[in-house]
């Protein structure tokens, strides 16, 4: 696949249909749950093409998924799977309908638990949307910004994304429109997925390689990083068993300014299209460095949470694309602003993910598949997680996921698929 500079495709299929929205009853399960109930008399919300509503408590739900194979981020220090956690939120309005979220902390990729974002919805986030017009996107957005601060970009991203995904849900289903049709962008119905390899050693790639071939993937991501031989080696390998797919590496960080300056010329050299995160999101001059001495694409993950330093590392000549993922940035609103940035600047935009379950996905999904992005997205939960809390789990076909038609972010989710999953620790 050459690698043009142009992220999105011009045309794409029309956007998918609306179905009505469900779920304004339901039931909680047994889950830890907030609730802050609605003061007594509102103010009435501003006019909005919606329906006059406020938002009227706000659940929490914490769950784990059985994580399948090894994901080096969800390995407890003896080795074992530690499962992903996760926090599901839904929001009810006062019509009764309802809007489903969730928040996706990985503490060995970030500073945020499941711990963390319990807390923070409960104690500062949840009680500042009590009564508030849903469609006020932002005044809604501010208060969590005053009751959370940033720190050098948003204070707990990915905390507050659960809360954004769940308000992105209720509006939409109050709308009637999915997030295409809300954005009146032509959309595509289906993301083309990729296939993550993080080997221990190289001895295991092969295999790696054909269960995801098996399971109809044609394009693979690695995580290489810090040891520039292995990765070579490794890419070598992968590129041999699979020279049509899009290879991607991601290091996550893990190099040095002179390793990634060796090793960026090399890995071009092998036909590997772009090179994410090379280094730790501080080093600044580094990545300068490396966008100047253009063996391949640089891309920023770790190193963008908002759009406003999206905006000052363009103006920098920092990097040349953006592995995108909503939950790092404070949800699908922000996500959106920052591909239109991105977009905008001519830099490469990749979905991307954080092994993302369920509503989390399906958010993805609904970005992603909306701007019709032209190269395979990591989105990499259904390759490591079991269990589903939809009413029709997500189902990989030929290496693809169909984009969910409904309203909001689409899916059904069935209350009763919570409790097996129900993380009764947090
Ligand atoms: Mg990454």
């Amino acid at each position: 696949m050459s690698l043009s500079r142009r992220a999105f495709l011009a045309d794409a299929t029309a956007a998918a249909a609306v179905s009505k929205a469900a779920a304004a009853a339901a039931t909680a399960a047994a889950a830890a749950t907030a609730t802050a109930t609605a003061p007594p008399a509102a103010a009435p919300p501003p006019a909005h093409p919606g329906k006059s509503v406020t938002i009227e408590r706000i659940d929490v739900f914490p769950v784990r998924y059985p994580v399948i194979g090894r994901f080096k981020f969800f390995e407890r220090p003896d080795g074992r799977p530690g499962g992903r956690a996760a926090v599901l939120v839904r929001i009810t309005a006062s019509d009764g309908t309802t809007g489903w979220g969730q928040s996706v902390p990985i503490p060995r990729w970030s500073y945020e638990t499941q711990e963390t974002v319990l807390t923070t919805l409960r104690n500062h986030l949840i009680p500042r949307w009590i009564g508030r017009d849903p469609f006020d996107e932002q005044g809604l957005a501010r208060e969590l910004d005053s009751a959370i601060a940033p720190s050098f970009s948003t204070g707990q991203p990915i905390c507050k994304a659960g809360l954004d995904l769940a308000l992105f849900d209720l509006t939409g289903r109050l709308l009637g429109q999915s997030a295409a049709q809300r954005w009146k962008l032509p959309g595509s119905p289906t993301v083309t997925l990729s296939w993550t390899l993080n080997p221990r050693h190289i001895g295991e790639v092969e295999d790696l390689v054909a269960q995801g071939r098996a399971r109809g993937y044609r394009h693979f991501n690695v995580k290489v990083a810090p040891d520039p031989r292995a990765d070579l080696e490794l890419c070598r390998l992968v590129k041999r068993l699979v020279p049509d797919g899009f290879l991607w590496a991601d290091a996550n960080g893990g190099y040095d300014e002179a390793t990634a300056l060796a090793v960026a010329p090399k890995l071009a050299d092998i036909g590997v299209p772009v090179l994410e995160q090379p280094l730790p999101s501080n080093r600044l001059t580094g990545y300068r460095r490396l966008k100047k001495l253009g063996a391949l694409p640089i891309l920023m993950d770790e190193g963008i949470v908002s759009h406003v330093e999206l905006q000052e590392f363009i103006r920098l000549e920092l990097l040349d694309g953006v592995a995108m993922k909503p939950a790092r940035c404070g949800g699908i609103t922000e996500a959106r602003r920052q591909i239109e940035i991105a977009r905008d600047a001519g830099l490469l935009v990749l979905g991307s993910g954080l092994t993302d379950p369920d509503v989390s996905l399906a958010a993805s999904l609904a970005l992603y598949g909306a701007f019709d992005l032209k190269y395979p997205a990591a989105l990499n939960g259904p390759q490591f997680l079991e269990g589903s809390v939809l009413r029709t789990p997500f189902t990989v076909t030929r290496g693809e996921l169909a984009v969910p038609k409904g309203p909001g972010l689409g899916v059904e989710v069935d209350p009763s698929r919570i409790e097996p999953l129900t993380d009764r620790d947090a």
